[in-house]
């Protein structure tokens, strides 16, 4: 079973705070002529996996925003999924953004086979989303979720923290509510300030008015509270689920397990390689034209390369690594060839051991990428 990501680099408009490659605004041509394009890297990459005996297990289409796409463009793009992709009874998630669903668009994922959306809510006060560059209101998000909740099987919200002049109480209420929606599944992400962003730029001229550090951490923890009293379990570091709703393509990554991806800018893990897209639209034109796949890097990763990307993805799993899959997978015992790191990170009380496997403790978490780097050497 194979996952496969693909890109779409369009949204209705920049969001202050975004790095990701997408391209704002109408674009009408550009898209009509990447949607071309990209069936013609679904039919290359479909034809390699199918002769190769593969079958598609996840399928996951993000952005920028999919749902941006006019009905026939999307309704188009998911046929040709469905035509060149070796499907097996796929988890197949589509993101989308409110404001851009409406009946006809929820209609075409359903009929098609999308059997899970994940839904870009960031936040439900209308003032802080004009402060975010985010083109909908908490209106629009109730009911893109509502559509979405009566025709597709499983409901994916994103919230956001430590945005600006966000309290912990304006938090609390914001997943309060989403929650009440009955969403299956919530991703809540942090705020990061990203170079070349509006947010950049603002952050450098003391314009944009941040919560601390400690506050973020108390809205995390206590956001973690209020999930679990309803029932939603925390598998991965941002991510809570009601049981049996774990992302699986997302899961996927956090196994280190390969992947395939395709569009602009896409990356891939295959045959030990982590393989880049370009990003630059012409030369991932001219490349497909030209019948081959839009490829500009290709690094080999080496084992050992192999066994720390599965620590530093594995341990954002609250089950964190297990020695029998670590043994099974390299044939090597964990503990041996991470001895220093794991010693250094278990006295620090920064890591749980037990006769299972290793995973971050309480203390852990907040501190976590300090963690995963200590993987990291090459
Ligand atoms: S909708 Fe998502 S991808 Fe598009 S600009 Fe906003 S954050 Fe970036």
């Amino acid at each position: 079973m194979v996952s496969v990501y693909i890109h779409i680099p369009f949204c209705l408009a920049k969001c202050h705070y975004c790095d990701f490659l997408s391209f704002p605004g109408g674009q009408h041509q550009f898209r009509k002529d990447y949607l071309v394009l990209l069936e013609k890297e679904l039919s290359l990459r479909g034809r390699e996996l199918s002769v190769a005996g593969h079958h598609v297990g996840t399928l996951y289409i993000g952005g920028g925003t999919p749902t941006v796409l006019h009905e026939a463009e999307l309704g188009g793009l998911l046929d040709a999924c469905r035509r060149h992709l070796p499907l097996e009874d796929p988890e197949w998630t589509v993101e989308a953004n409110p404001g851009t669903l409406d009946r006809e668009k929820v209609d075409i994922l359903a009929s098609s086979g999308v059997n899970r959306l994940s839904l870009g809510v960031q936040d439900l006060d209308d003032r802080r989303l004009a402060i975010l560059g985010r083109p909908h209101t908490a209106a629009d998000a109730k009911r893109a979720f509502t559509l979405a909740r009566d025709h597709i099987p499983s409901v994916s919200v994103d919230i956001m923290s430590g945005l600006p002049e966000q309290t912990v109480d304006s938090f609390l209420n914001t997943l309060a509510t989403v929650i009440g929606w009955g969403p299956d599944h919530v991703s809540v992400y942090s705020l990061n300030v990203e170079e070349e962003t509006v947010f950049a730029a603002q952050y450098g001229a003391g314009m944009l008015h941040l919560p601390g550090e400690e506050e973020v951490l108390r809205m995390l923890l206590s956001g973690k509270e209020v999930l679990t009293q309803h029932g939603f379990e925390q598998y991965e570091i941002a991510n809570f689920a009601q049981p049996g709703k774990a992302s699986r393509h997302n899961s996927t990554y956090w196994h280190n397990r390969p992947y395939i991806g395709l569009g602009l800018g896409s990356h891939s893990y295959w045959m030990d390689k982590r393989i880049v897209n370009s990003s630059d639209p012409v030369i991932y034109r001219n490349l497909l034209i030209a019948g081959q796949l839009p490829i500009t890097e290709v690094i080999s990763v080496s084992r050992r390369q192999e066994m720390e990307d599965t620590m530093m993805l594995g341990l954002r799993l609250l089950a964190g690594v297990h020695f029998k899959d670590f043994s099974c997978r390299f044939g090597e015992d964990l503990r041996d060839v991470f001895s220093v790191e794991i010693s250094r990170l278990h006295q620090a009380g920064l890591i749980i051991s037990d006769n299972t496997g290793i995973r971050l403790s309480e203390r852990g978490f907040p501190v976590a990428n300090l963690v995963f780097a200590e993987f990291i050497t090459v």
